[in-house]
């Protein structure tokens, strides 16, 4: 400790004091900083307390090689993949990501007693807050997911305590399978629900979307037995344990390459598939209805006089406007009917199987749904209406580009005859006015 820290210069604690006034911490609602604020210290003293009633089983010499081996190899792995671990934290953004930390912790629980378990998690945490600013990581979000980490360990450990820290080997049989399987559950329930009511309470973003994604699941059993494996390996074959980084090291690359696959056919704002990503499945499924003989058709959406409701409402409104017309357009679609954001407030959907009149039906259906949509409460309450373009294959065009042209002259037919229904390529057209006309007179 240098001299300075313990008797900091008046100009010193002042400038410490502004940088703490900095956190981003504070940026987040009260509510969510208190409940990090108590996971932190909740976490400070059970790691003492652990280490307190284990210090004779951590002082041996082979649960400290163990812990030393553990922690080398987690720096080791972390040095490897920084890069793609950056570029995951980027493509997530808020979502609950996956920590592949899970892997060493998990492995610590098996193997060390439970100070040391903690310790552990500690070091690695120590070290990526080491890595923070190269990571751009921002710091609080860091230590409380190292405290996550680490209650979640602890919570495992205390499920499986039937294994004795001088164990030469994962005992086997049912009974030891059922423990790690019971300790590996309780370690993920904790650290998600940690992790997930933080980010609903600093974010406001509703508890559906944050529970990880069925790949972000399968990510966590995969890192869990990883886990097993190196507990076991080190156990029988220390010196084969390094080889495990292999491993390690495609997970993270399948789980990264997986993440760019979604980013980059995906709409941000709504979810839904991006027009590039749209135009290349309907043009797959174009030329399979050409081959098979079988029918198809387009629809155009254009929200009607939605720059309203940027000018009333406001940009964040209409966004918000713009994701719950994507829900719904999920909602009412069959699954595989590819639908995606166009560009601005324009979808687009691609039916499969359907030919000019089912079509039709779904495009009014799609249209009642949208009608019967409310957006926002109180003085921001958004109701809105849609007109849809439609054209059918092969009546209206042979090609995608001739069925989105013809699709585009009906939405303008649409819009001239009043928005808020369905419009026909060519003379037809008139006819679906005068039909929308009949369902729903003005
Ligand atoms: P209509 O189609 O019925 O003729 O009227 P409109 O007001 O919808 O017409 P237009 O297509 O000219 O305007 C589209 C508006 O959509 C303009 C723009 O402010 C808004 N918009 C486009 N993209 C976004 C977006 O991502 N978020 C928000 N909030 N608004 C957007
Ligand atoms: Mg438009
Ligand atoms: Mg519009």
């Amino acid at each position: 400790m240098t001299a300075h820290s313990l008797d900091p210069a008046p100009g010193l604690a002042r400038e410490r004091l502004r940088a703490v006034r900095g956190w981003r911490l504070w940026t987040i609602p009260p509510k969510a900083v208190a409940v990090i604020v108590c996971v932190e210290l909740v976490t400070v003293l059970a790691v003492l307390v652990s280490l307190v009633v284990s210090y004779r089983e951590c002082l041996t010499a082979v649960a400290t090689s163990r812990l030393l081996l553990l922690l080398v190899l987690a720096v080791a792995y972390s040095e490897i993949t920084y890069r793609m671990q950056r570029m995951r934290r980027f493509l997530v953004g808020n979502a609950v990501l996956i920590g592949l930390h899970s892997v060493w912790a998990f492995a610590g629980v098996l193997i060390l007693p439970i100070g040391y378990s903690a310790t552990l998690v500690c070091g690695l945490f120590l070290v990526a807050a080491m890595r923070r600013r190269q990571q751009k990581a921002v710091a609080y979000r860091l230590t409380y997911t190292g405290a996550t980490v680490v209650l979640a360990t602890l919570a495992a450990k205390l499920v499986i305590t039937d294994l004795q820290p001088d164990i030469i080997a994962l005992p086997s049989g049912g009974r030891t399978a059922m423990a790690i399987t019971a300790a590996a559950l309780a370690f993920f329930l904790v650290n998600t629900s940690l992790v997930v009511a933080a980010v609903h309470l600093a974010t406001g973003a509703p508890l559906a979307d944050l529970t990880p994604a069925k790949q972000e699941l399968g990510l966590e059993a995969a890192t869990l037995v990883l886990g097993v494996m190196i507990a076991e390996t080190s156990l029988r074959l220390v010196w084969f344990t390094p080889t495990v980084l292999i491993l390690l090291v495609l997970l993270q690359r399948s789980s990264l390459v997986s993440q760019l696959e979604v980013a980059a056919t995906t709409d941000s704002k709504t979810g839904l598939l991006n027009a590039a990503a749209w135009q290349e499945l309907s043009q797959r499924e174009l030329v399979r209805a050409q081959r098979d003989g079988s029918l198809c058709a387009v629809l155009l959406i254009d929200l009607d006089h939605f720059k309203r409701v940027n000018d009333t409402a406001g940009h964040l409104a209409g966004d918000a406007a713009l994701r719950a017309i994507g829900d719904a357009l999920k909602r009412e679609l069959r699954g595989y009917d590819a639908v995606a954001r166009f560009g601005g407030e324009e979808f687009v959907v691609f039916l499969d199987d359907l030919g000019a009149e089912a079509a039709g039906q779904v495009a009014e259906r799609v249209l009642a749904r949208i009608r019967g949509l409310v957006v926002g409460g109180g003085d921001t309450r958004i109701s809105l209406t849609a007109s849809i373009g439609m054209a059918a294959y092969p009546q209206h065009g042979q090609t995608l580009t001739e069925l989105m042209e013809q699709a585009d002259g009906a939405l303008y037919t649409a819009k001239r005859s009043g928005r808020d229904r369905v419009g026909l390529p060519g003379p037809a057209g008139v006819v679906a006015e005068i039909a929308a006309e009949i369902k729903h007179p003005r």
